[in-house]
């Protein structure tokens, strides 16, 4: 299967967390992918950890037992990033959040791909104008895919000014393709994802500083009041306080808004190595990977 597009081959550049999610959804819908990575043996690493979901998939009754083999066999994994974008209808950056890295890669990426290619990255935060002047504007754009990729239906197709007529519903078809829904958000920061829920995590630990209500009756108010799967504080515990605070930090700076000011409360947890989930403490106490007590109460 192909998208409308005319996109059948995809190189994913980048194969940790998020490089083997993007390239196990499209080698499920049935692209061509060529996966790269710089570091050694971490291509391979991300196809077993594909061969493990599909597996776990299959078991689950959500994936046939023959599109286990049909999928991995439509990743083709490569040792450098020229041989994956060659021959690429679409390239997908997934390597560590780092402007300069991005633009480097993006540049080689634009040199190496065909020249009808299209050039996405998956950055979280950076702009895309930014990574894009590196290269070709014309034909770069962000698909924002989110974490885990083969449970996450939403992708952020994000645009800019240079953007060439054509690449916006190649992209809309694309993530058609894979089954997931496409919003589209123009070149700002934060997107429209990481505005909104820091704007309203932040809040919430404002909420809890000056003693509003406990962190459990914060969230199952959002929880219960507002439908919300996960109230903002536990999401906080799961993202990772340290990476909520850095993700503020940057929104705070870019759009000048005090709804996106730090709290104090944050600064100190992190401050106190409380990072949520990962290290057992954050706003809640975790054990098995459950929030078990709530462990802050202003
Ligand atoms: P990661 O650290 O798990 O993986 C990055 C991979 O890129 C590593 O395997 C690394 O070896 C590789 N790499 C580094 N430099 C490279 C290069 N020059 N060429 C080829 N490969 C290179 O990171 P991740 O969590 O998958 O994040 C990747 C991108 O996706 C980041 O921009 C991040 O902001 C974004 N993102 C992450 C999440 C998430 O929840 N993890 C969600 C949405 C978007």
């Amino acid at each position: 299967m192909s998208s409308a597009s005319g996109i059948r081959s995809v190189a994913v550049i980048g194969a940790g967390t998020m490089g083997g999610g993007i390239a196990q959804a499209a080698a499920q819908s049935g692209f061509e992918v060529r996966l790269a990575d710089a570091a050694d043996g971490a291509a391979a690493r991300a196809l077993a950890g594909i061969g493990t979901r599909l597996r776990k998939g299959v078991e689950l009754g959500k994936v046939a037992p023959e599109a286990v083999e049909a999928a991995l066999g439509r990743i083709r994994l490569e040792r450098k990033v020229g041989g994956a974008a060659a021959g690429a209808d679409l390239v997908i950056e997934a390597v560590p959040e780092d402007l300069e890295l991005k633009r480097s890669l993006f540049r080689e990426v634009a040199a190496t791909a065909p020249p009808g290619a299209l050039l996405a990255t998956n950055t979280s935060s950076i702009s895309i104008a930014r990574i894009a002047s590196a290269a070709d504007p014309a034909r770069t754009l962000g698909l924002h895919f989110f974490n885990p990729v083969h449970v996450m239906s939403l992708v952020e197709v994000v645009t800019t000014p240079e953007l060439a007529p054509g690449a916006l519903a190649a992209a809309h078809a694309f993530v058609a393709a894979l089954g997931k829904e496409a919003v589209t958000v123009r070149d700002s920061p934060g997107f429209a994802t990481s505005r909104l829920g820091i704007a309203l995590g932040m809040e919430a630990i404002r909420m809890l500083e000056e003693g509003v209500a406990s962190a459990a009756d914060i969230d199952r108010a959002m929880e219960l009041g507002y439908r919300h799967p996960m109230g903002p504080l536990r999401l906080t515990d799961l993202v990772g306080l340290d990476v909520r605070l850095q993700i503020a930090e940057n929104l705070h700076r870019e759009l000048a808004s005090e709804t996106f000011r730090p709290p104090g409360l944050l600064r100190r947890l992190v401050g106190e190595g409380r990072l949520g989930q990962k290290t057992g403490r954050g706003f809640y106490v975790w054990k098995d990977g459950k929030a078990v007590e709530p462990d802050v109460t202003r």
